[in-house]
Formats: structure tokens, C-alpha cells, sequence
């Protein structure tokens, strides 16, 4: 996808600090992380634009993506965290490439909204 800075890190246009990548998912540490440990789990592809996107045809990728958010977490030491994903622009969604926020690492706040 043109002009997406997901697909450009996936293309390695963009260097990112990657946690891991197999064929179809990559994860890297959030630039801007608002936890101490804040990585980023994304399918390669760019199939959804967001969760929104999510149907039978998909599904199992967008479960093999939070399969492997919450493998990384524990690899990453964190035995509570959260996973989000921003849905549309008042959500604070700003790359419309689906991907999953895994933010751990301290209290976390319990503002939800
Ligand atoms: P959203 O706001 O769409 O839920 O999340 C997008 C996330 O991507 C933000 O947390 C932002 O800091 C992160 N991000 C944006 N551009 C880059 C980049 O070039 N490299 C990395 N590692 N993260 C990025
Ligand atoms: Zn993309």
C-alpha cells in the first residue's frame, strides 16, 4: 500500500527495532512508546485497514497476530499488559495498517476512554 508507514517498515524503507518477524507478521517497538515496553504486532500484509476490516476471511490472521502479541509479552517478561487496537480516527487510530498495541511494563491507568 502507497504511502502506509507499516508496509514501508515491512519493506524495510523505514527502519524499525523489530521483536520479531516470521512470513506473514512482524512486531517492533512503538518510536513514540507510552509504556516501558510498547511493541507493535502487525500482519505483513496490508489486508485490514483496521479491526473494522475483521471478517471470515481474515480472522485467523487477526488471531495469529494476538497469538504472538501475547507470546511476545511474556517473552518480554510481562506478566500483566494490555493489548489495543485504535479503531477509526477518534480512537486515536493514526496508521491505517491493523495493528496491535501490547503495552506493559508498570501500572497501567485504568482510563479505558
Ligand atoms: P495508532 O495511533 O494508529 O493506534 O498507532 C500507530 C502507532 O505507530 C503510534 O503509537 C506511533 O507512535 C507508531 N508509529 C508511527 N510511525 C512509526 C514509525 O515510523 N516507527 C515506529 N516504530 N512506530 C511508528
Ligand atoms: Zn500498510
Amino acid at each position: 500500500m502507497d504511502n502506509c508507514v507499516f508496509c514501508k517498515i515491512v519493506a524495510g524503507e523505514i527502519p524499525s527495532k523489530k521483536l520479531y518477524e516470521d512470513d506473514k507478521y512482524l512486531a517492533f517497538f512503538d518510536i513514540a512508546p507510552m509504556a516501558p515496553v510498547h511493541f507493535l504486532v502487525i500482519p505483513k500484509q496490508h489486508i485490514l485497514t483496521g479491526i473494522s476490516d475483521i471478517n471470515d476471511d481474515n480472522a485467523d490472521l487477526v488471531a495469529g497476530a494476538l497469538k504472538i502479541a501475547a507470546r511476545l509479552a511474556k517473552e518480554q517478561g510481562l506478566t500483566s499488559y494490555r493489548i489495543v487496537t485504535n479503531c477509526g480516527p477518534d480512537a486515536g487510530q493514526t496508521v491505517f495498517h491493523l495493528h496491535f498495541h501490547v503495552l506493559g511494563g508498570t501500572t497501567l491507568s485504568n482510563q479505558m476512554a
